[in-house]
């Protein structure tokens, strides 16, 4: 810290920041689309719904709350679709649950768990629980200079280095977009991302994340092979409920390592 002329000291935003990531993390918000996904966290962290979530009457999110050890831990899912009844799946509801929830419980750390297509070409199996090193989308395509850069969103995830040789987790890059096949033309951007995982939400997760500085972690269950000769949703369905379960212990493990740590632990 340095004094300036005035006899007032000047806080760098590096000296803020060093001061936040030294405070013990304390709220946790998850963010997971599908509820099927988040069930066995909720019963594991023992994890009340809150029937007077801070969110607007109108929203069918679902805000799931409780305290595990000394950390405070939501999970927000997006809910059913008030029309068809199907989980609200891709980045629209996941940027406005991002957002609302980074309003009303201001978390120390945001979680995007869930599952996603793995590339075998880029050493992903089915039941692999990746931590995601970067994000970026692939269905944005805008050939016009500087807005193409803008399209592609590519951001860091929140450098866990110490988490990631704790637990022995596999890291790869996740490209995002609003549909679970994949055309041509995704394949190519994908190809680009450098992707082993894709989803349909953690570009927007951590899109959302960044304006507001919330540091953000993503893990991703693998369900399905892009790359290999299954159908993806038939894959996906069939392997629904065993990757839920492995990316449940992946999570306990995380949340346990990150229990009594500082953001610069992890
Ligand atoms: N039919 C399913 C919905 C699946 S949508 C149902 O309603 O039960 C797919 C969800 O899983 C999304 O939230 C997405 O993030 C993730 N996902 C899994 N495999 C994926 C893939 N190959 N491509 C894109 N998203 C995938």
């Amino acid at each position: 810290m340095a004094a300036n002329g005035d006899g007032f000291s000047e806080v760098s935003m590096e000296d803020l920041m060093g001061q936040v990531e030294k405070r013990q993390i304390s709220t946790i918000v998850f963010i997971i689309a599908m509820q099927k996904e988040a069930q066995l966290m909720i019963n594991r962290f023992r994890l009340v719904k809150d029937i007077n979530s801070p969110f607007p009457k109108e929203v069918t999110w679902v805000l799931f709350n409780g305290m595990y050890k000394d950390l405070n831990i939501s999970i927000v899912c997006p809910g059913k679709d008030s029309t068809l009844g199907v989980d609200s799946v891709g980045t629209v509801p996941a940027s406005l649950v991002t957002y609302a929830s980074i309003v009303a419980m201001k978390p120390d750390l945001i979680i995007n768990a869930g599952t996603a297509g793995g590339f075998k070409a880029k050493g992903a199996s089915i039941a692999d629980v990746y931590i995601v090193s970067s994000v970026a989308f692939h269905d944005r395509r805008i050939p016009v200079p500087g807005l193409d850069l803008y399209g592609v969103g590519m951001r860091k995830a929140f450098p866990t280095p110490n988490l990631i040789k704790d637990l022995n987790l596999k890291v790869g890059r996740l490209s995002t977009g609003d549909s679970m096949d994949m055309p041509p033309h995704d394949k190519e951007s994908i190809t680009a991302n450098d992707a082993t995982v894709k989803d349909m939400e953690g570009a927007a997760v951590v899109y959302v994340a960044d304006i507001f500085k919330v540091p953000t972690i993503l893990l991703k269950g693998v369900t399905d092979i892009v790359d290999g000769n299954r159908p993806t949703s038939e894959e996906f369905l069939e392997n629904l409920a065993a990757v839920t379960a492995k990316l449940d212990e992946s999570v306990a493990k995380v949340i346990d390592f990150i229990n009594g740590k500082c953001l610069s632990d992890l």
